[in-house]
Formats: structure tokens, C-alpha cells, sequence
């Protein structure tokens, strides 16, 4: 089934909304199996609006529009679609029963004009929106598929969640089975490189990779009509993977990084410090982010200055004098201090040069030492991260969050 997804507002078009609605709903589509193959962006123009259905109409099987079915004057979607087809638009008077209790549980006047959106193409279906007073609105028309979507991301997601999907998935007859292998330490590209041969052949299962920073999310995902078979094919694949990332997946799911690690300190009971120098507190932050993480977490120092790495973590002055703060001696010694100090299971140290300025030809910008210190093992950890000051910062907080899963990992082998 071809689709093709037409994003309606003028808002769009002149950069002052980013389009969401169009990524949400192409993940989800081509999770169906779905292929999606064209997306067009029109303003709230009647005749572009009309052309782009037309068009739409005449290469796709499933065609469906998010946004212009407000109350405003320049909601027109419902309006010309309906005319292409040549059907009246009538009013639905349990949408209208709906919109007014909508207002009265809102304790809102409702203005004239929002009766507007009670009105609907004749021999259309109404898509129920419980979170928003316009309604979706699915058609069929010459074995073709029109869906109409609300614009506001909020209420797309409901409606197709609650109304579009079940209908999709009765439709399409088809099973879709989808493993998420999420890797850490490793980038896009070198991760679709190792995945070539099985991308460019790839048919059925299908292959995504997504990148986010610090993470490559791969989603491999079976069609076909018989669970056993299709969870073979993927028990297949699944041997591929951990062949060739075994030590870069740290979780079969979408849960990122971070919070794998939380759940791992909390499922083992391994409690956790963190002094932190060039990243200010960021891994702290990003720990204290997962709730109930204060069983495992109490210490988290930012010692920028020296002063700080010597009156709250007792390094030693000479160390800093004679190997700098930037230095696998002064990691080492963060670290060590730490743990007598929090007396936890893990102590991690990070100290370095996020930029712009502090570089030298021998301690360049994006140098970083990260110690890990558990149970009395030290390890010292040397990186050079490239990219601006924040981004040399969030890539060392999550190489952190790597290496701390990393050591618990090893330790336990
Ligand atoms: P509309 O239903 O056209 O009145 O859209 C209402 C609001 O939804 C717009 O002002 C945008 O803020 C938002 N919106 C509409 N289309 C999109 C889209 N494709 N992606 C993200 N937000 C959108
Ligand atoms: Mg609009």
C-alpha cells in the first residue's frame, strides 16, 4: 500500500512550525509495513490544497492529511476535499453534542465559529477526538483511502492512535513484528557500515537505524502472515546482531542509554558518585532525571576549580601542579578521594578541556580523562572529543554513562 502524507499550514511552510506530525506519523506507518512514499507540505491555500489531493489521489492508495480543520476561516481541508468528491458537507449531531460538552467540562463559552468543525463530508466516518474539538475524518473513495488528521500533535496522536490504527491494522492484513537493538559507543554511520550487506539487500526484514547523540537505535522489522516464521527470520537477524555489536547493545528496547544504566544501579543495588569537573554537574542531572534513583545516588561534587578539586576532594596540590587538572593523575586522584568520601560501589571522576578556549598544542580542546573507580579498581579512560563546548560535554557524560554500564557489565562476568 502506497501512502502519501500531506502536512496543511502555512505555518509550516515558513519555518515557523517544525513538521512532527510528518515524522510521527511515518514511523508509525512503516511500522505497519506501510510504505510511505511521499510527503507534500501545502499552505492554507484552497487551490494548492485542492491540486496536492489531486495528485496525492492519483498515486497513492492511502492518503492522509494532518491540519486546517479548526474553526478558523482558513481551516479548508475537510471543505475542498469534500468538493473533490462532490459531497455536502452535513452536520454530525453527536460531534456537536461533543463540542459543546467539550466546553461546558472546560467551562468555556464556545464561540459561533467552532461549529464549524461539526460538519462533515456525507458517507465520511468520524475519528473520534478526545482530546480536541475537531474530529478526523476518514473517507473512501474509488478504493482509495482519505484520512483527515487534526494539526495539533497532541490530538493527531490520539486520533490516530485510538481511531486510524486499529483501522490500518484490520487493513492491511498483516502481521509486523519489530526487534530494537539500542547500541552506545559507536556512530551512524560505522553502525550502517557493518549492516551494509543485510541494508542494501534488505526486503523483508526491513532495517532503520536511528541516531540520536551517543546512540544508534536499529529497528529490524518482519512482515508476513505467520508469527513462528517471522519470529525465526528475526531470531536470524538477532544472531547477526550481537555478532557484530555485541559489546555496543545495551538494551533490546527504545530506553535510552541513561536510563538503562539507572535501572541497572537500581536493579543491583550499586551505589554511585560522581565529581565532575568540564561537565558542570551535567551527569548528576542527567542521573537525578530517573525517578527513585536516590537509593543509589547521594554524591554528586562539581569541583571546577583546583581549590575545589583540593578542599573538597583532597587532591594534592602537587598533583595539580605537576601533571595539571586536565590529567590521568588527577582523574585517578578525584575518583580514589571520592569513594572514601561517598563510600560508594562506584566513584566516577571527569576532568577536561570542553573548549572554546584552555586548549594547548599538547592538551587540545575536547581532551577528557574519565576515571571510574569500583570496588578499589581504578581505571582511567583518555578520550579527545571533537565538536563545540556543549557537545563535548554531552558527549562526555555519555561515554560516562557507557563506561559505568560498561564496568558493571565486566565485573560481573
Ligand atoms: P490546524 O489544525 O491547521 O489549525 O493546526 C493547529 C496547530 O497545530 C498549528 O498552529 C501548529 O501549531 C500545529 N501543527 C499543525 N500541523 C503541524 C505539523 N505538521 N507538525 C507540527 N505541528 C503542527
Ligand atoms: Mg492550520
Amino acid at each position: 500500500m502506497k501512502c502519501e502524507l500531506i502536512s496543511v499550514g502555512t505555518e509550516l511552510l515558513v519555518g515557523d512550525t517544525l513538521n512532527t506530525n510528518v515524522q510521527y506519523l511515518s514511523r508509525e506507518l512503516s511500522l505497519l509495513g506501510i510504505r510511505v512514499c511521499y510527503h507534500t507540505t501545502v499552505g492554507d491555500n484552497p487551490k494548492r490544497l485542492e491540486e496536492a489531493v489531486r495528485i496525492a489521489f492519483n498515486r497513492s492508495d492511502l492518503i492522509i492529511t494532518t491540519g486546517g480543520l479548526g474553526p478558523t476561516q482558513d481551516d479548508l481541508t475537510k471543505e475542498v476535499i469534500a468538493d473533490i468528491f462532490h459531497k455536502k458537507l452535513i452536520q454530525d449531531e453527536k460531534t456537536k453534542e461533543d463540542l459543546l460538552q467539550y466546553f461546558v467540562n472546560r467551562e468555556f463559552t464556545m464561540t459561533p465559529n467552532n461549529l464549524k468543525q461539526t460538519f462533515i463530508p456525507e458517507t465520511a466516518e468520524i475519528l473520534f477526538n478526545p482530546v480536541g474539538t475537531a474530529p478526523g475524518i476518514l473517507m473512501k473513495e474509488q478504493g482509495r483511502i482519505i484520512i483527515m488528521l487534526p494539526g495539533p500533535p497532541r490530538e493527531m496522536t490520539r486520533v490516530f492512535q485510538e481511531a486510524v490504527l486499529p483501522i490500518l491494522k484490520q487493513d492491511q492484513n498483516q502481521l509486523v513484528i519489530s526487534r530494537y537493538y539500542n547500541l552506545s559507543d559507536i556512530g551512524e554511520s560505522a553502525a550502517e557500515d557493518r549492516l551494509l550487506d543485510l541494508i542494501d539487500t534488505q526486503i523483508n526484514p526491513t532495517i532503520a537505524t536511528y541516531a540520536k547523540m551517543g546512540e544508534v537505535l536499529i529497528r529490524i522489522t518482519a512482515n508476513g502472515n505467520d508469527e513462528n516464521e517471522m519470529n525465526a527470520l528475526l531470531d536470524k537477524y538477532e544472531e547477526i546482531m550481537l555478532q557484530r555489536f555485541e559489546d555496543n547493545i545495551f538494551t533490546f528496547s527504545k530506553e535510552s542509554l541513561q536510563e538503562t544504566v539507572c535501572k541497572l544501579l537500581l536493579e543491583k543495588n550499586i551505589s554511585l558518585a560522581t565529581a565532575e569537573s568540564c561537565t558542570g554537574g551535567l551527569i548528576a542531572a542527567l542521573l537525578t532525571e530517573y525517578p527513585g534513583i536516590s537509593k543509589v545516588f547521594g554524591t554528586g561534587l562539581v569541583t571546577y576549580s583546583n581549590e575545589a578539586k583540593i578542599n573538597l576532594l583532597g587532591v594534592k596540590k602537587e598533583t595539580l601542579e605537576k601533571y595539571g587538572a586536565v590529567s590521568e593523575e588527577t582523574a585517578r586522584e578525584m575518583c580514589e578521594n571520592l569513594q572514601n568520601i561517598s563510600k560508594s560501589m562506584i566513584n566516577v571522576s571527569v576532568t577536561g578541556i570542553a573548549g572554546p578556549d584552555g586548549g594547548s598544542d599538547e592538551k587540545p580542546v575536547g581532551l577528557v580523562f574519565i576515571g571510574i573507580c569500583y570496588d578499589g579498581d581504578t581505571q582511567i579512560f583518555k578520550y579527545h572529543f571533537n565538536g563545540e563546548r556543549k557537545v563535548v560535554q554531552q558527549k562526555t557524560a555519555n561515554k560516562v554513562f557507557h563506561l559505568i554500564r560498561k564496568t558493571i557489565v565486566d565485573k560481573a562476568k
